[in-house]
């Protein structure tokens, strides 16, 4: 084994990694993380709503299609620093019960537009913190869904848990609804960078979630954590990973940090005080998981995600059949989304929806009888064709010239010549191989994967600016 290099005092990056620093500080640019094409920041509130609704029209017209359906559940009793979702901070316990009246209104208003025969193969509750919801509204909000909704036997049915915000209870009611799947943020179990991100979560709470949500029958429990947060350290993650292997979760999900604190001003904390690690050090961590994680057992899937080989997102990934969608790798491709709560996005085969992101004007529209509809996107037939090819090489880390070709019914290589062209530096550079038939990302060229996606989105020039880096 080759010793370490050092790099600074907080970091030790392995040689194994050191080629990769030069091509990090080439191509660590700002990027989408791609759950969507086009992405976000393409929505317009100038749309038309009339159009909108004939696409949601047209995806209820043939009934096969299966749904799937989200809730975000906004509310957190107190903000992480890091934090990039949409939430509510409060401590008022009554804006469960009205948000769950504001969802249950939503539901009516929508279900007339839809075929609800058609069924329901994955539901997701996310947040916000989704166990703010004491155990009598998530029944009651369980009631409202079944009411409308016809599941599939195998449907997905998962919930973002925060370990310190959980009761037995409230496991007891997520499962009666149906939950079969959690995942758990932890982000990182060194206590001096829970209390750095304002997110102190000893790890007995951690492991007593995990032994509840078991217990109780949920089959695949998955635990995430974040790279790059402050006072982190190579040492300390590798410390963080080791203890959280030890919980032996089905899944891990190991993102990089998002600093954009033009976008969430909580964290320009973490600049005042120059404490987030250096892109090195960043390069290091995720080296260090990536090896830990593959000597554990677990294969890595997609981008960010790792699974025991016998989970069906590896299954998936083996077989070329995971797809890509807002909450990150799904195993059930070909669904419609459709999104319900405050900021929710919604999608059909040629539109995007997304609520208001701010809640007295999601509560508005819904107490007027309005569909809560904020801003949207109509896709063209370009998008369609670019969506499929950035959705592949997110998800099967290549390009299939035949296969793109059958699908999209065109010739590939002929049609997007220009982008084939385009990728002689990511060639040279080791990141991808081209084949006569194809293209296939490199074990190094994974870490940049967001950076060969960027070469197939046509929107991109318009729009860099919004997104966190890379790495
Ligand atoms: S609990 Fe989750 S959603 Fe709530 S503030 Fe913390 S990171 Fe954000």
């Amino acid at each position: 084994m080759l010793s370490p290099i050092m790099v600074s005092p907080r970091c030790t990056v392995s040689p194994a990694v050191e080629p990769a620093l030069e091509l990090v500080r080439k191509y660590n640019i700002p990027g989408p993380r791609y759950t969507s094409y086009p992405t976000a920041p393409q929505f317009s509130d100038a749309i038309d709503r009339t159009a909108l609704l004939t696409e949601v029209k047209r995806d209820n017209a043939d009934g096969s299609t299966p749904f799937s359906l989200y809730f975000h559940l906004p509310f957190c009793e107190s903000l992480c620093w890091y934090c990039g979702c949409n939430t509510v901070i409060t401590r008022r316990l009554a804006s469960a019960g009205e948000y769950v009246d504001l969802l249950i209104k939503e539901l009516e208003l929508t279900a007339p537009l839809l075929d609800t025969r058609r069924p329901v193969t994955q539901l997701h509750f996310g947040g916000g913190t989704p166990t703010f919801l004491p155990p009598v509204e998530i029944d009651r909000l369980a009631r409202a869904i079944h009411g409308i909704f016809t599941f599939s036997a195998d449907a997905e049915i998962s919930v973002e848990i925060d370990p310190r915000r959980l009761t037995k209870e409230h496991v007891a009611a997520f499962r009666r609804l149906g939950c079969n799947r959690a995942s758990l943020g932890v982000q990182d179990t060194n206590p001096e960078v829970q209390v750095a991100i304002h997110r102190w979560q000893p790890l007995a709470l951690t492991k007593q979630a995990v032994d509840w949500l078991r217990e109780a029958g949920y089959q695949s429990v998955s635990i995430d954590l974040i790279y790059g947060l402050p006072l982190q350290t190579n040492a300390s993650f590798a410390k963080s990973l080791d203890e959280v292997i030890a919980l032996n979760p089905d899944r891990l999900a190991v993102f990089s940090y998002a600093h954009v604190p033009w976008i969430k001003p909580a964290q320009k904390i973490f600049d005042d005080r120059q404490q987030l690690p250096t892109t090195e050090e960043k390069l290091a961590m995720l080296s260090t998981a990536t090896h830990r994680l593959v000597a554990a057992g677990y294969a890595q899937v997609g981008m960010d995600h790792f699974a025991r080989p016998e989970d069906e997102l590896a299954i998936a990934f083996a077989e070329g059949t995971l797809h890509r969608n807002f909450q990150g790798y799904t195993t059930r491709a070909g669904a419609s989304l459709y999104g319900f709560g405050m900021s929710s996005i919604s999608q059909t085969d040629g539109s995007f929806r997304q609520n208001y992101k701010d809640l007295p004007e999601y509560a508005d529209a819904i107490t007027a009888g309005r569909l809560p509809i904020e801003r949207g996107y109509l896709l063209t037939e370009d998008d369609q064709r670019r969506r499929t090819i950035i959705t592949d090489i997110m998800c099967a880390r290549s390009i299939d010239f035949a296969r793109l070709s059958q699908q999209l019914g065109l010739d590939f290589a002929t049609t997007f010549a220009a982008e084939l062209g385009g990728l002689g530096d990511l060639e040279a550079d080791g990141l991808l191989t081209r084949r006569e038939d194809g293209i296939e990302i490199t074990p190094l060229g994974r870490l940049f994967v967001r950076i060969i996606a960027m070469r197939f989105d046509a929107h991109l020039s318009k729009q860099r600016t919004g997104f966190s880096k890379v790495v």
